[in-house]
């Protein structure tokens, strides 16, 4: 076309799990529009208010687009200014700082903080580099704070991580619930389908669980506010209603469930140095054993109507309804949740209740019984969790302490055995204490704000990064306050600026094409990482014996090693073109010198097709080009619906009806968990529940988001919602300033008492997405002991007029 005509071509929204798919109007070398993208079978054409405004992300006023040094005098210096450098002297202090860091300390004196907004091959080549390169499994993704707890959980009931359901049970299912997920906010258009099949096909009905009332109680048939921590002792309640009234699917649990206990023994992770909480992260597992039928429903039978209306304080008359919708069989049911579930002390207990109701009643893998974990991020799965950026993994499914998966993976990246340390790094929070205390001491963050997004800012992350002993790097297209907060700042080219592929929470892989240039010297998070390993040579970050296996890597580079192995480097550079012959940019393959993107997939892709876990199938490179995403197993090119079910999913057999074959006897586990109390409960002093979250209009800290100034202008500030009785008696009114205070630190907000939530008294609830009022101050970090996941939902607070 001329030059004044509009491209379009699509490409997964920027932000959230869902994984809508927009088409991009790109003129003159600019991203001038977006629409929802009317071919995509996940949105249908539409998008959400972020998803329209998109395109504003990559041009806000304040754009960093040059590598930024604290310096004085001409010289680094913590304390100094930043000053511009170049992308050499950039690389060359990191380079120095971690070659001395590992010199002296060790590989586990270096460390990433990653993102499930890295596309596919920049997680997978910054595991690589971490992981093989620098032999340090001190690499973990934001998707720590928002994701792990699913993933324990998955692991624990089906040894395979991600969800057996799809979006398409959306449109399946009689009863949605909804555990902690303010899906009409935060997931707004998977809210659409679900709100069209509530309108439009009778009998369904819509039940939300939450601790308070948020937008998406409006379209609830039943609303239930449960006092914080006790959706444990909820889900127990149905688990026993199911078993009481013998409406349990005796021969799906004959034929494919087992039981189990899970160990109790263990803290909320606060600090996670006791051995005994490593020994059960280790195992993956958390120490369970099999027990029988009768065991289990003992175990459930103290979770009485009484008991758990009088701890939960839920009507009877609404726990009955939820236990009556589960325990029916007639009904199809899709449970849906989020961060409610997630962020929280047990949340890999909590994640597994749910799995145990859907599994007594077999209600599993198939269209419309679905419990169905939701994303927050685009590459949650696609990226932080199947490519292995989580501390104690690797790609497709397997971990480091395993020794066959880590023989596989140096296999495959062609490494000398024993080039994987056999130990999980240092998970995000315990990174972030690891900095504190001087012994992870260089510190790469890409992708991720967590300086606004982490738990307990002030304690525990601003003085790790901020100890003179460290050197912290962050890339970012925006001045965050994690960019202002570290040592040296790398400008990041963003979404359509380069070419990517996200992954879903439905396990669909989404592929883009580069539409434009970043601007300045802003390059990919994968150039940089990529660049980065030149610097490097084997024989200064790696022991003898290890090079004495494999002579031939002495004196290369782990670049050389990495990414020119004759995989990485096995596709030439080639003239990227769509179907009707629109040519794009790579400006990866176009520095390389090489496809730099297709070689990273297609060595990933191995670990799918020929690794030790089978289920985890990916597709060709270019066919994901051509088409709408497809959700893995990929088989012979066809995608798969429902996992574990004959007929939908090609690794069950035929005959078996339903196969969990993540596990070796391919039966799914049901896990008694009991309740337990938060780790922090309100007192006297601070004597309200605190709830952190975020809103539609904001994406997580709203660093893009906050620079679209329709957005901003809808949300400019997070405002503190409470209950009217709680701010009269606190002398406050709607529109007055008021303090949060923790025993961590405070925050000034405006207090709201009407508006999108109508919290119940007792508890406030404040956004996150404010870098004016670092919400995060505030919030404990104790962790679920399993997952290592973070509670953002609960500790205790109190409010003062200013
Ligand atoms: Fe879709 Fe989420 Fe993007 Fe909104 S933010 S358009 S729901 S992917």
């Amino acid at each position: 076309g001329s030059r004044d005509e509009i491209r379009w071509d699509k490409a997964p929204c920027r932000y959230c799990g869902t994984g809508c798919s927009e088409l991009v109007g790109t003129q003159n070398g600019r991203v001038v529009a977006v629409q929802g993208d009317p071919d995509a079978p996940v949105n249908r054409g539409l998008n959400c208010i972020k998803g329209y405004f998109l395109a504003k992300i990559l041009y806000g006023a304040d754009r960093l687009q040059q590598p930024l040094l604290r310096k004085r005098n001409g010289r680094y210096d913590k304390e100094g200014e930043f000053t511009p450098v170049s992308w050499d002297e950039a690389f060359d202090i990191m380079a120095d700082k971690w070659k001395a860091a590992l010199k002296e300390k060790g590989p586990t004196s270096v460390g990433m903080f990653g993102s499930g907004q890295w596309t596919v091959w920049e997680g997978y080549a910054a595991v690589k580099l971490m992981k093989a390169g620098l032999r340090s499994n001190n690499i973990d993704p934001n998707a720590r704070h928002c994701m792990a707890s699913a993933v324990v959980a998955f692991m624990r009931a089906f040894g395979s991580d991600e969800p057996m359901g799809v979006y398409d049970d959306l449109e399946h299912a009689d009863t949605f619930v909804l555990w902690g997920s303010n899906m009409a906010e935060m997931h707004p258009i998977l809210w659409s389908r679900l709100s069209d099949t509530r309108l439009t096909k009778p009998g369904t009905e819509v039940m939300v669980l939450s601790t308070y009332q948020h937008r998406s109680f409006e379209l609830a048939d039943e609303g239930i506010t449960f006092k914080p921590q006790t959706d444990l002792a909820i889900l127990n309640y149905i688990a026993n209603y199911i078993i009481e009234n013998e409406a349990y699917d005796r021969d799906f649990i004959e034929a494919h469930v087992t039981f189990h206990r899970t160990a109790t023994d263990i803290g909320y992770g606060l600090r996670p140095e006791d051995p005994r909480e490593q020994e059960a992260a280790n195992a993956g597992s958390g120490a369970l054993t099999e027990i029988g039928f009768e065991e289990y429903a003992e175990s459930v039978s103290e979770y009485t109507l009484d008991y758990v209306h009088e701890l939960s304080g839920v009507p009877k008359r609404q726990l009955e309804r939820l236990a009556q919708a589960y325990a029916d069989p007639n009904r199809k049911v899709m449970s849906l949740w989020t961060m409610g579930m997630n962020q929280h002390t047990r949340g890999s207990w909590v994640n597994g209740l749910v799995y145990n109701v859907h599994l007594l009643m077999g209600k599993i893998s198939e269209p419309g019984n679905s419990p169905f974990s939701l994303t927050g991020q685009p590459s949650a799965c696609g990226t932080a969790r199947e490519v292995g950026t989580f501390a104690h993994r690797l790609p497709a499914d397997l971990v480091v302490m395993n020794e066959a998966h880590r023989d596989f993976a140096e296999k495959v990246w062609k490494l000398p055995e024993g080039t994987i340390p056999d130990k999980p790094g240092y998970h995000a929070v315990l990174q972030s204490r690891m900095l504190n205390d001087g012994k992870l001491n260089c510190y790469w963050a890409m992708c991720t704000n967590n300086m606004q997004a982490g738990p307990n800012i002030n304690d525990e992350i601003l003085p790790g990064w901020r100890n003179p002993e460290n050197f912290v790097v962050v890339s970012d297209p925006y001045p965050t306050a994690s960019a202002m907060s570290a040592d040296l700042v790398l400008p990041t080219a963003m979404w359509v600026e380069k070419e990517g592929a996200y992954g879903n929470a439905e396990r669909r892989g989404q592929f883009w094409r580069q539409q434009v240039k970043a601007p300045g010297q802003a390059r990919s998070d994968l150039w940089q990482i990529v660049e980065f390993s030149k610097r490097f040579r084997t024989e200064e970050v790696w022991p003898a014996e290890l090079l004495d296996q494999a002579p031939e890597l002495r004196g290369k580079t782990l670049y050389e090693i990495l990414f020119t192995n004759g995989q990485v480097d096995a596709f030439p550079k080639q003239v990227v073109v769509d179907e009707t012959g629109n040519q794009y940019d790579n400006d990866e393959m176009e520095h390389f010198g090489f496809y730099l993107q297709k070689g990273l997939y297609e060595e990933y892709r191995r670990f799918s097709l020929e690794g030790p876990k089978p289920g985890h199938e990916l597709g060709e490179f270019d066919h994901y080009h051509r088409v709408r995403g497809l959700r893995w197993p990929v088989i012979d090119g066809k995608e798969t619906l429902w996992r574990y079910r004959e007929g939908y999913d090609p690794h069950v057999p035929e005959g078996a009806g339903v196969q969990f074959y993540g596990n070796p006897d391919g039966r799914a586990r049901i896990i008694s968990a009991p309740y337990e109390p938060p780790a922090e409960v309100p007192d006297d002093e601070y004597d309200l529940w605190l709830c952190t979250g975020r809103v539609l209009e904001h994406w997580h800290t709203g660093s893009m988001t906050r620079r679209v100034p329709e957005l901003h202008r809808a949300q400019p500030n997070a405002l503190l919602y409470m209950h009217e009785a709680d701010a009269r008696k606190r002398d406050l009114r709607r529109g007055m300033a008021a303090k949060i205070q923790t025993r961590r630190g405070e925050v000034t907000a405006t207090v709201e008492t009407r508006g999108r939530n109508k919290v119940p008294e007792g508890l406030v609830f404040i956004a996150f997405f404010d870098e004016g009022r670092l919400v995060n101050k505030l919030t404990l970090d104790a962790t679920c002991p399993l997952s290592k996941e973070t509670d953002f939902k609960k500790c205790a607070a109190k409010v003062v007029a200013v």
